[in-house]
């Protein structure tokens, strides 16, 4: 087990036919523990994959400094380098075996032909393969090409696993199985990993902890609780999760606290962004699951529910309000009053679960 560090890395592109430059990755600084599964998050071009690709060596920085464990890898070529990659596209082998693609690597190692057999069968049998090892890779699902790329990942044992989206192509549904054996099977092998995706769900899903991006800037590491319930800004907070933002007043402080005015009634704030002052304009952060539904005129906000989505274990209900279209979790519904639609409500929130940052 290793852990993966880097140090003031910078990656510019620059274009010479237009003279223009983008810096994919601006001064980025993190580590990984060794056996930490790592998420990058962010929007498309925020510079995910080029960091992914300068650890795995397929591009070089252009500032900055690559370290596994205590080897500055910065400038090794990527076969020197103790990584492995799973990419979205598979790039599987077509015209060679499941076998013989997830055997490709320890046949370069020059392995006896008993042991890349016996390695071969165990890396099948964790991905749930091992009765098709004799298939063509277009014979195969998505799913299972999928897991015939990450058993030829791990098979070689690889210090870094580093995955590029790998899920992206899937339907649904296994997508959600597909997450949740990826983290079985690191946390089995113990490897340590990056992890690239768009997708917030998977990133609070498989993560130790999540590094949001944003322009080739990190925004904020923290783990997916951390980066949830005490997100660091509001384009973390409205990037993570579902969020409705209120203006508010800040009136003062009360021991750690904040005590804010919002339309009228005091609400003692215990997180808030560390800068905001008595008399500044602040901005409630509020998460669907820390707002309450009233009847009218009992919460803070008045509103008439537009629609509710039942979704088996929680209601969704989207509710017109003077601040627009604000959505309430009811989680379960079985046990609680639901509003019709139509009907006129108020909405409350839960202090304790919201957040006031600087406006
Ligand atoms: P992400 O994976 O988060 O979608 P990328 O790392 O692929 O983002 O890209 C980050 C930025 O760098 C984008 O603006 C992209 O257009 C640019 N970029 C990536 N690779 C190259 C390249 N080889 N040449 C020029 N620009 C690139
Ligand atoms: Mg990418």
């Amino acid at each position: 087990q290793v852990s993966l560090r880097l140090e003031n890395v910078t990656k510019i592109f620059k274009d010479r036919k237009n003279n223009t430059e983008v810096i994919a990755v601006n001064n980025s600084t993190f580590e990984i523990k060794p056996g930490e599964l790592i998420t990058l998050l962010g929007p498309s071009g925020c510079g995910k994959t080029t960091t992914l690709r300068m650890v795995a060596g397929f591009e070089l920085p252009t500032k900055g400094k690559i370290y596994i464990g205590n080897e500055d890898v910065t400038f090794l070529p990527p076969n020197k380098r103790d990584t492995a990659t799973v990419f979205q596209s598979y790039g599987l082998f077509p015209h060679m075996t499941v076998f013989d693609n997830v055997a490709y690597g320890l046949k370069l190692r020059k392995l006896s032909r008993e042991e890349i057999e016996k390695r071969v069968f165990e890396a099948l049998e964790m991905v749930g393969l091992k009765d098709l090892a004799s298939r063509a890779p277009s014979r195969l699902s998505g799913g299972q090409q999928q897991r015939v790329a990450l058993a030829r990942s791990i098979i070689v044992e690889p210090a870094i696993l580093l995955l590029d989206e790998p899920l992206s192509n899937l339907d649904a549904l296994l997508r959600e199985q597909m997450r949740i054996e990826i983290k079985k099977i690191q946390r089995k092998l113990g490897i340590t990993a990056i992890y690239v995706t768009h997708d917030r769900v998977e990133a609070m899903s498989l993560s130790d902890r999540i590094i949001v991006m944003k322009d080739g800037k990190i925004m904020q590491i923290g783990t997916p609780v951390e980066i949830y319930e005490d997100p660091i800004s509001k384009f973390v907070a409205g990037f993570i999760g579902k969020v409705a933002f209120f203006t508010v007043d800040v009136i003062g402080k009360e021991n750690d606290n904040i005590v804010i005015d919002f339309k009228g009634r005091k609400l003692i704030m215990k997180k808030y962004d560390k800068e905001l002052n008595s008399g500044d304009k602040g901005v409630l952060m509020a998460r669907p699951e820390s707002l309450i539904l009233k009847e009218e005129k009992e919460g803070l906000i008045e509103g008439r529910i537009k629609i509710n989505v039942y979704l088996g274990n929680t209601v969704e209900s989207f509710i017109d309000t003077e601040y627009g279209e604000i959505m309430v979790q009811i989680d379960n519904p079985g046990q609680k009053k639901i509003f019709p639609e139509g009907a006129a409500v108020s909405i409350d929130i839960v202090p304790e679960l919201c957040k006031v940052f600087k406006e």
